[in-house]
Parts: structure tokens; C-alpha cells; sequence
């Protein structure tokens, strides 16, 4: 296994192969070499697992992967990074790579096609300008995973992380909460990459977890909802459910009484129980079931 951490292997590669780190993708190389292993391990990299990794580099955290699990097949947008990979990853028969933007992928389809047999498992060291929407992604497409574990930054981790009905929760702690149960695993900071970040980071899980997806009896009506409230969070629930559900703060006060909340409820205030008693009220009075 080539040492892709170290400073000099790596200078070699950017010179060999006339690679210069793009901004605009997110890249960060990992040079911290206690990480790689630690996400691996966390993140389901093991015998009997398929793995998809997003975003590749010089396949640092792509090689650990692909050393623990049966098979590894990784999204990678940048093609430049492929001939790199081609050598990095040359000793791995276990792993492919896909030159494509994970936003466009198919995964329920990568999933059936490269891992029949497997259980499977997301693992990343994801480019920060697409936290949201990959996450998202994966949630939405509520894929058959045994985990999702990815670094992200510091504070998009304490989002995601955070509890309903605090402060730091925002839709999509929200929408964590609906497909699954998060948590941090470890920080990791900025001068663990290259080039360093200007920020810390840190690596969180999913695990599914469908308690409140199984409860709330409309799906489609609880993200507009959790979305038209945290857009205008400081505002109370009235204000901002009566402009992103098109009725009028009468109607909206009435649903909040019936749901046992109180009328100047903000959302910060409400926990996955309360959210969910909400839409429920929501989708019972609209006959949205
Ligand atoms: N895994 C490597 C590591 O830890 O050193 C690289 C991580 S770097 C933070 C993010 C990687 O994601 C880069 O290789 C970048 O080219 C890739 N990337 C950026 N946007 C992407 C997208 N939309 N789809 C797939 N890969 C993407």
C-alpha cells in the first residue's frame, strides 16, 4: 500500500501527473495518517461490505477502503484524477472508479448492479460546497445502507448533528431525523489536509433509522413544512407556515392549538415528536393522508 499521506509522494504525484488542487471541487487531500483508518473502521469498511466512497483524490481514504471491505466503487468527478488513481490504486482488483458527479448518480441503481450479496456502506471525505445537497441526496433516495460516514465541516457537523428543539437544529437536522439517527464520531483539524482548509472538520454517521418516517403520515408535507419554517426561523410558526403553506395565520393558529402548541412557537422550539404531531394535525385537516 503506497504511502499517500506522506508529504513527498505526494509532492511526486502532483508533479508527475501536473496536478493542481482545484478550489471549486473541494479539494483537500487527507495527509493526516491516523484518519483514513479511523473512517474506515467506523465506517463499516469490513468483510461482507461493498463501499461507496465520494470523491476520491489521490485515493487516500479510497486505498483503506479498499484494503478492509469485499469491494469498493467510488464517484469522482474530476477526470484528471484517474490516470493518479490508475497508479495509487493499481494493487486493489476490489476497486472502480466512476468519473461522474455524485449528484447525477444513480445510486440505487450502482447499488444493485456492484453490490448484490454485500450490505453496503457510504464513506467520504466530502468536497464542503456540496455537504447539504449530497447528504440530502443520500437521505432522499433512502438507500439501503448500513451507514453514512463522512467528514464534513466542523459547524455543518454540529448541524447535523444537533437535537431537535435546540438552537443549533435547522431542516436538515430535520431531515436527518426523518431517515435516520446522527452523531459525531471525531474532530479533525484544518492541518490535517492539503491544501489546509480554513476551517476545522469533523466525522459524522448516519445510521437508518425510521421511527419517524414510519410516523409522519405524509412525507412530502413534512419537508415543506420543516423547509418553510427553518427559511424563516426567527419568525414564529405562524408567520412563516402561513406564507410557505398559502393559508392564513387564523387557520395555522387552530392547527398549532389543536397539536397542543403554543401560538408563538418557533421552530427552533420544537422536538421530532412535536414536528411530527404537527404535520400529522396538518395532513388529518387537509385530507393529505
Ligand atoms: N478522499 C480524498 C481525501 O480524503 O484525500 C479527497 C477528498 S476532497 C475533500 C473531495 C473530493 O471530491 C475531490 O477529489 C473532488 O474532486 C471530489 N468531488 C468534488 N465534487 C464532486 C462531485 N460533484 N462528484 C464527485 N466527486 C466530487
Amino acid at each position: 500500500m503506497k504511502n499517500l499521506t506522506n508529504i513527498s509522494v505526494i509532492k511526486q504525484l502532483l508533479e508527475k501527473y501536473g496536478f493542481t488542487f482545484s478550489k471549486g471541487l473541494g479539494q483537500n487531500f487527507l495527509i493526516n495518517p491516523s484518519v483514513c483508518p479511523k473512517i474506515a473502521e467506523y465506517g463499516f469498511a469490513q468483510e461482507g461490505f461493498g463501499i461507496i466512497e465520494i470523491g476520491t483524490g489521490f485515493g487516500t481514504l479510497s486505498a483503506e477502503l479498499a484494503e478492509r471491505a469485499d469491494k469498493v466503487v467510488a464517484v469522482e468527478i474530476d477526470s484528471r484524477l484517474i490516470p493518479v488513481l490508475d497508479e495509487t490504486m493499481s494493487e486493489y482488483n476490489n476497486f472502480k472508479v466512476i468519473n461522474e458527479d455524485i449528484m447525477k448518480t444513480d445510486l440505487k441503481a450502482l447499488i444493485e448492479r456492484e453490490f448484490s450479496g454485500l450490505k453496503v456502506a457510504v464513506c467520504a471525505n466530502l468536497p464542503y460546497y456540496i455537504t447539504s445537497p449530497v447528504i440530502m441526496l443520500l437521505l432522499e433516495n433512502e438507500l439501503p445502507v448500513e451507514a453514512i460516514t463522512v467528514m464534513v465541516q466542523k459547524e455543518a457537523a454540529q448541524r447535523l448533528c444537533a437535537k431537535m428543539g435546540t438552537r443549533e437544529s435547522g431542516a436538515i437536522t430535520a431531515a436527518v431525523n426523518y431517515y435516520g439517527k446522527a452523531e459525531t464520531l471525531f474532530n479533525v483539524s484544518r492541518g490535517s489536509f492539503m491544501p489546509a482548509p480554513n476551517v476545522d472538520s469533523a466525522v459524522i454517521q448516519i445510521r437508518p433509522d425510521f421511527e419517524y418516517r414510519d410516523k409522519i403520515n405524509d412525507k412530502a408535507l413534512f419537508f415543506r413544512i420543516i423547509k418553510g419554517a427553518f427559511a424563516q426561523r426567527r419568525k414564529t410558526l405562524v408567520n412563516s407556515l402561513s406564507s410557505a403553506l398559502g393559508m392564513s395565520k387564523g387557520e395555522i393558529t387552530d392547527v398549532l392549538e389543536k397539536t397542543g402548541l403554543d401560538k408563538n412557537a418557533r421552530c427552533e422550539q420544537l422536538d421530532m415528536e412535536m414536528w411530527t404531531s404537527l404535520v400529522n394535525t396538518f395532513s388529518e385537516l387537509t385530507g393529505k393522508q
